[in-house]
């Protein structure tokens, strides 16, 4: 087959490992940058263009896009899709997992267990935001934020306040959330392609933080999956619309929660922590999955 890696580094962990395992299973593997790609949009024949030339027909396409690039480069992915394209994962998922509020609705109203969340922007009664989610201890988080910066625990009520105070005076989103405190700092990251979880991690966090991010210093190890924690990740990647997905979940005592459903998951730290070879396995889903114009929303 010949597949596109839409990616805008192609020296990126990721994305040599996906060329490698393209290659090794006799694919013609392409990346390209979707910042240089430029399209023409019509009825009849949508095209992709690059260095003056236009783009030949690829069989799948996979989509690596930055979180700072989401608008431009799910235009690109969409512009495959219109060709006829397969793409592991659609443009209109990847729109709606980067959408960190719309996420969490569309996953509530399937039943998938969350951490109790409100979400504000200037609320008025900042004393009823907090008991909304049960109160001190809580978690506030900056909807922008990522590798954890922008999310603070906020032991008391006091706290709480003067923080959704600054967060307020920045003119920002933000979520306020129940702490999980059980969770011990820990995080699930579950690497789920099509039905099945194919690799999981724990991320602790290092001592006296509660933040497991690896950004923030926290380490990662082969972890062993409860049956409900493997059906919540794959039903949370349904929910979005993902064939693959990094699902975050805290181990609660009710029960596993999902914090975030990643429609880039990189493939260096779960490789690392687990010696699989997801990238091959990715390769192998898309032969199994992959024809012409099998997307649900052609681009819609
Ligand atoms: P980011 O997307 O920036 O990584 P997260 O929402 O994933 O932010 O939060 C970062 C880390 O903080 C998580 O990996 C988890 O370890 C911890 N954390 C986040 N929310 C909660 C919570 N409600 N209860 C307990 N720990 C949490
Ligand atoms: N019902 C879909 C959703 O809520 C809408 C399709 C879209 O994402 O545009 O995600």
């Amino acid at each position: 087959m010949r597949i596109a890696i839409i990616s805008r580094n192609k020296n990126l962990y990721s994305t040599r490992r996906l060329i490698e395992a393209g290659e090794a299973k006799g694919h013609e593997m392409h990346v390209l940058d979707p910042l240089r790609c430029y399209m023409n949009i019509n009825a009849k024949e949508p095209e992709i263009h690059m260095r003056g030339k236009e783009l030949p027909q690829f069989d799948a396409v996979i989509p690596r896009i930055g979180a700072s690039i989401t608008f431009y480069g799910t235009a690109v992915l969409r512009q495959f899709e219109m060709m006829g394209t397969y793409p592991l994962n659609e443009s209109v998922a990847i729109s709606r997992s980067r959408d960190k509020l719309r996420s969490l609705q569309l996953l509530s109203r399937k039943g998938i267990g969350l951490p109790v969340t409100g979400f504000a922007s200037k609320p008025n009664d900042i004393p009823d935001l907090i008991d909304m989610v049960g109160g001190a201890p809580l978690v506030i988080k900056l909807l922008e934020g990522t590798q954890g910066i922008g999310v603070v625990l906020a032991e008391t009520r006091k706290a709480a306040e003067s923080v959704i105070e600054a967060f307020m005076g920045l003119n920002a989103h933000f979520m306020v959330q129940e702490y999980i405190k059980e969770a011990g700092g820990a995080d699930l990251r579950c690497f789920v392609i099509g039905d099945k979880v194919i690799a999981a991690m724990k991320r602790q966090a290092k001592p006296g933080e509660f933040r497991s991010n690896l950004h923030r210093g926290g380490s990662a190890t082969l972890v062993k999956l409860s049956p409900a924690e493997r059906s919540t990740a794959v039903k949370a990647a349904k929910t979005m619309g993902l064939n693959v997905a990094g699902v975050d979940l805290l181990r609660s005592n009710h029960g596993p929660l999902v914090m975030e459903v990643n429609s880039s998951p990189g493939l260096e730290g779960i490789e690392t922590a687990t010696d699989k070879d997801v990238a091959a396995q990715i390769i192998s889903f898309i032969e199994k999955t992959a024809q012409f114009h099998k997307t649900r929303t052609k681009g819609r």
